[in-house]
């Protein structure tokens, strides 16, 4: 492809015009269209919108587990026997605890994330009193609710309570919703979303890549979540879970989650979708390996800390990996004192899983999972 192809490619997204599905197929599957003029013109369109600065988030597993759902990608369903550590809904004290030490550790969003088909109205009210208080104790922190299905009135609850966003993830295509999860559908999902709306919601919603989906998929994804209006969308990478139903394509497969196939997947996303929030999310580390910091040229958002189950790289890691590339994080606070002080990339507690082999050490500890949990009350 000549400077032309790519020149067009950005000037159109830049002008927030609609590219075809053939066009964007052709950025996942044609070797003829070249990794590092493609990120230039995802890069381009980056930064007109978002110029260096990268947002990243953290993520509390408020709830985990014991979902009586079974999608096959998730360590949380009935199906897994990922033997990951299941509790019930963390006291509040725990959540806010969690939540100042997200607001400290710079984190731009803090997202709390519930196991479960969706909350009933009891429960809805919890959420929404704890919206409240994280609001009132840290009026700049943005929250992010994920709660499963949510109806217009839930929904209503929530955003009369001060939450900024609901996360719901779409996760696969329409026609392969089926295969990956039986008990509820893609429209279940869409009509969250639209309820969000509805009730003023911004929404963030992505896609887990590596689930059996050909390109042409990926990129139906990424022109339904620019029709739904996602602020913000996570483009994940299947992570190898052992004891989950799904696994990754084999890093031999003809449709192996390469690190040059999972960089023109987020280009897709940014050109498709050029305002949206476009974060590299769940396997970043794992699967763009020594290409991580590429990923931050189409996205301009990050998960710290790992995911809700999957251990992720050390946080001072990925602000170094930040700041190597000459890029911001936007944050309230003086991120020096962390960012000086980067652990040895050879300390298996602090870096993430990085070689296929190492599949167990890729679950969270409970002591990851719950870094404020109180003290069990000491028995008389
Ligand atoms: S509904 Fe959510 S928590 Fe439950 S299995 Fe599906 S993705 Fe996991």
């Amino acid at each position: 492809m000549d400077a032309a192809f790519y020149q067009n490619l950005a000037d159109r997204a830049l002008s927030d015009g609609v590219p075809t599905d053939a066009e964007l197929e052709k950025l996942l599957a044609d070797p003829a269209v070249e990794l590092l003029p493609l990120l230039n013109a995802a890069y381009a369109v980056r930064r007109a919108h978002f110029g260096k600065t990268v947002q990243v988030h953290i993520l509390n597993n408020a709830q985990n587990g014991r979902c009586p759902e079974d999608c096959a990608y998730c360590t949380q369903a009935k199906t897994s026997e990922a033997g990951i550590e299941p509790y019930a809904m963390k006291p509040a004290e725990e959540v806010l605890a969690e939540a100042e030490r997200a607001y400290k550790a710079g984190a731009h969003r803090y997202c709390m994330v519930f196991s479960g088909r969706g909350p009933s109205d009891k429960r809805t009210e919890q959420l929404a009193g704890l919206v409240r208080e994280v609001k009132r104790r840290f009026p700049s922190l943005e929250v992010c609710v994920s709660a499963g299905l949510l109806d217009d009135e839930k929904a209503e609850v929530l955003a009369d309570a001060g939450l900024d966003r609901l996360n719901h993830n779409l996760n696969t295509s329409r026609q392969r919703y089926g295969e990956i999860c039986t008990t509820h559908t893609y429209d279940d999902r869409v009509n969250t979303l639209r309820a969000a709306q509805k009730a003023g919601l911004s929404t963030c919603s992505g896609l887990i890549v590596g689930m059996g989906e050909p390109p042409e998929e990926v990129v139906e994804l990424a022109l339904s979540l620019r029709e739904l209006g996602a602020a913000s969308i996570p483009v994940n990478f299947l992570l190898p879970f052992e004891g989950n139903v799904l696994q990754p394509p084999a890093p031999d497969a003809p449709n192996a989650l390469t690190p040059e196939y999972c960089l023109r997947v987020l280009c897709v996303f940014r050109l498709a979708c050029p305002r949206a929030e476009v974060r590299c999310a769940a396997g970043r580390e794992f699967h763009l390996r020594l290409m991580e910091a590429m990923c931050l040229y189409p996205a301009n958002s990050l998960f710290l800390d790992g995911y809700l189950n999957g251990r992720g790289a050390e946080r001072r890691r990925t602000y170094r990996m930040i700041r190597d590339a000459g890029f911001e994080i936007v944050s309230d606070h003086n991120l020096d004192g962390l960012l000086d002080e980067v652990p040895a990339d050879t300390d298996p507690s602090t870096v993430a899983p990085l070689t296929i082999d190492g599949q167990n050490t890729a679950i969270k500890s409970i002591e990851q999972l719950r870094p404020a949990r109180p003290a069990e009350p000491v028995a008389k």
